[in-house]
C-alpha cells in the first residue's frame, strides 16, 4: 500500500512514516515545513517507498494529485498546539479548517479511506474524568482564543463524520492526547521537552499555574501502532477513538521526577498563567482518556509508562546537545 501521510514531517507523522516504511509499505508525505521539520524525516529519503512534498495542506491541486497517487490518507497536518493558536488564532484555525476539508474533498473524490488525527482538546474544560468519546465537548466563550483550537478540531470531526454519513466515506477519527518522544521540540510550548530540557541545561524548571494540573502521557510509538491499526480496521470506520496513556501526573510531580532524573540542579519556578500565555489564560485542570472503546475495538494497551517515556525523551535530548 502506498499511504499519503499529510503532516508527516511533524513529529507524529516522522514517526508513523518510519513505521510503515519499516512494514514494507510506502509513503508519501505531504507537509509544508512550518512547524514540521527536515531533520524529521531526512533518514528516511533514500529510502525505498518514500517520498516527501513540500507543499501545503489547503493547496486544493496539490492535495488532490497526492490523494489520487495512494490507496489511503492518515491527515496529520495541523497547527499544533495551544500557544500556537494564542499566538497566530488566523493562521491556525485556517489550517486546521481548511486542511481538512481540501484533504476530505479530495479523499470523497477518489474514495480513499482517511484518518483524521484530532485532540483531547474538544472535550474542552469537560471535568467528567476519564473522558470518553460520547461525552459532552465543554467549549469556553469564542473571546477567549484558546477555545478556537478546540473548537477547530471539533469541526475537523464533524465534516469528517458528515461525509461518512451522507456517501459512506470510509473515515475514522483518533483522538490524541498528550503524546511524547523522541523528536518532539518544546518550541510550541509541549511541557516535557520543554522540561527535560531546561533539566539537562540546569535551568529553572518553568510550572504554569500551581502545577496541580494534570496530564496523561503516551509514547509516540504506542499512538503510531494505533493510528495504523485503526485505519486496518473496517469496524473503526465512522467512528470517534480516543488514544492516549491513563497513568495521570500532575505538571508539579512532574517537574520534580524530570529535575531528579536530569541530575537535581535546576529549581522549579512556578509561573502565572497570565506570563506563561496571555492574560484570562483558562488551562485543564484534568484529563484522562477512558480507553475502553479502542481496547475494545484493537486491543490497544499503552505499553509504555512515564518514566520510560521520560527516560527515552532525556536520551534524545542528550544525543541532540551531543551531537
Ligand atoms: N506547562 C508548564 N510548563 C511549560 C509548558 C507547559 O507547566 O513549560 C503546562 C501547561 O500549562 C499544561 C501542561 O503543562 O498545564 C501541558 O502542557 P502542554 O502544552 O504540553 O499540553 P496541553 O495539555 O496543554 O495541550
Amino acid at each position: 500500500m502506498r499511504y499519503l501521510i499529510t503532516g508527516g514531517s511533524g513529529f507524529i507523522g516522522s514517526h508513523l512514516s518510519e513505521r510503515l516504511l519499516n512494514e514494507g509499505q510506502s509513503v508519501l508525505v505531504l507537509d509544508d515545513l512550518s512547524t514540521g521539520r527536515y531533520e524529521n524525516v531526512a533518514q528516511l529519503e533514500g529510502r525505498t517507498g518514500f517520498e516527501l512534498r513540500v507543499g501545503s495542506v489547503t493547496e486544493p491541486r496539490l492535495v488532490e494529485e497526492c490523494v489520487k497517487e495512494c490507496q489511503a490518507v492518515f491527515h496529520l497536518a495541523s497547527a499544533v498546539g495551544v500557544r500556537l493558536v494564542v499566538e497566530q488564532p488566523v493562521k491556525t484555525i485556517e489550517t486546521i479548517v481548511n486542511g481538512t476539508d481540501v484533504v476530505l474533498r479530495a479523499a470523497a473524490r477518489y474514495r480513499r479511506p482517511v484518518l483524521i488525527t484530532s485532540t483531547s482538546e474538544v472535550y474542552g474544560k469537560s471535568e467528567k474524568i476519564p473522558f470518553a468519546e460520547g461525552d459532552d465537548c465543554v467549549m469556553g466563550p469564542t473571546n477567549t482564543r484558546r477555545w478556537a483550537y478546540a473548537c477547530a478540531k471539533a469541526l475537523d470531526e464533524f465534516l469528517a463524520l458528515a461525509h461518512w454519513h451522507e456517501s459512506r466515506l470510509p473515515v475514522v477519527i483518533a483522538r490524541l492526547f498528550n503524546t511524547v518522544g523522541p523528536r518532539q521540540t518544546g518550541r510550541y510550548g509541549m511541557v516535557i521537552p520543554r522540561f527535560v530540557a531546561q533539566g539537562l541545561a540546569g535551568e529553572p524548571i518553568t510550572v504554569f499555574g500551581d502545577g496541580r494540573q494534570s496530564r496523561c502521557f503516551a509514547h509516540v510509538s504506542d499512538i503510531v501502532g494505533a493510528l495504523i491499526a485503526l485505519m486496518a480496521n473496517p469496524k473503526a470506520r465512522g467512528e470517534v477513538f480516543n488514544i492516549g496513556n491513563d497513568e495521570e501526573v500532575s505538571i508539579i510531580a512532574l517537574a520534580e521526577r524530570v529535575k531528579t532524573l536530569t541530575g537535581g540542579k535546576s529549581s522549579i519556578r512556578i509561573v502565572p498563567y497570565s506570563e506563561a500565555y496571555t492574560a484570562g489564560f483558562e488551562d485543564m485542570v484534568r484529563r484522562v482518556p477512558d480507553l475502553t472503546k479502542v481496547r475494545r475495538l484493537i486491543g490497544y494497551y499503552p505499553t509504555r509508562n512515564l518514566d520510560e517515556i521520560l527516560a527515552d525523551v532525556l536520551a534524545d535530548q542528550a544525543v541532540g546537545a551531543a551531537g
